[in-house]
């Protein structure tokens, strides 16, 4: 049989003011996965992702994470049961090094004892971090930035994290490193949620995508699948 999904979003929907910009999306997500929305700029990812984590005041639908139904709850609930963020602007404190910044992910989160165990197994994954840990955060290229931010986002030990264009203006070599990292990630557990504008790099790391447009699902397919069709890479994904 099927396992239960780790993430279940049925008839999201998501205003702005009088904008509705998410019409009724739906989405699974099953534990372990790396699952990718894709679609056009304005398309509704960054709501979605938003909606997920509660920061869209005017939302319906239901949206249920481990098996429990978060989309009445605020954040910061959401963010203690295990669902991590990070937003397309990375957010990494200026006038910190990259541990003080590292150490800010864990702040508010149980595992706040754990904090050393922590630093040293980002810093694992993250070797780029590692020889950077007494840098100071703000003068790292941006590329080394996103990554900051990716590994606070770890240092809760999230289930899932959702990640907004981490590719968004970094140079292509890191990109490649930084998706070698989700791969990573999985492998040690971490179920992800990737919103990603190069798809053609999305395809190799995911194992299925969702096309929204228009603020909803207008196809979903096995990464594999899309992998073998430009067509529908070209209807959909193109900017
Ligand atoms: P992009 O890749 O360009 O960020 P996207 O698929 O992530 O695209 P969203 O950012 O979710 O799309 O935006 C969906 C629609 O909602 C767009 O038409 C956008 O202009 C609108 N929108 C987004 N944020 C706001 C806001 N704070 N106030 C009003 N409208 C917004």
């Amino acid at each position: 049989g099927r396992t239960a999904p780790l993430l279940a979003v049925e008839d999201l929907q998501a205003w702005y003011g009088h904008s509705h910009v998410l019409q009724g999306l739906s989405i699974l997500v099953q534990p372990g996965e790396i699952v990718t929305l894709a679609g056009r700029n304005g398309a509704g990812k960054t709501t979605t992702l938003k909606a997920i984590m509660g920061l869209v005041a005017r939302r319906a639908g239901r949206v249920s994470f481990a098996g429990e139904d978060i989309l009445p709850l605020p954040p910061d609930s959401r963010f203690h049961r295990g669902l991590a963020y990070v937003p397309e602007e990375r957010r990494i404190v200026p006038g910190l090094t990259v541990e003080e910044n590292l150490r800010l992910g864990i702040l508010a989160s149980r595992h706040q004892r754990e904090e050393a165990r922590r630093i040293e197994a980002i810093a694992e994954t993250f070797p780029r971090l590692k020889q950077r840990l007494k840098q100071e955060a703000i003068t790292m290229s941006g590329g080394e930035q996103q990554m900051l931010a990716i590994a606070r986002a770890l240092m809760a030990e999230p289930t899932m994290v959702l990640l907004d264009e981490p590719s968004e203006g970094i140079m292509p070599v890191l990109v490649e490193e930084m998706f070698e990292q989700f791969v990573a990630m999985k492998r040690s557990g971490t179920t992800i949620l990737l919103v990603e504008q190069n798809v053609e790099l999305a395809l190799e790391v995911s194992d299925r995508v969702y096309i929204v447009d228009g603020g909803a699902v207008v196809h979903h397919a096995p990464a594999a699948e899309l992998r073998a069709d430009p067509e529908i890479q070209a209807r959909y994904c193109a900017v």
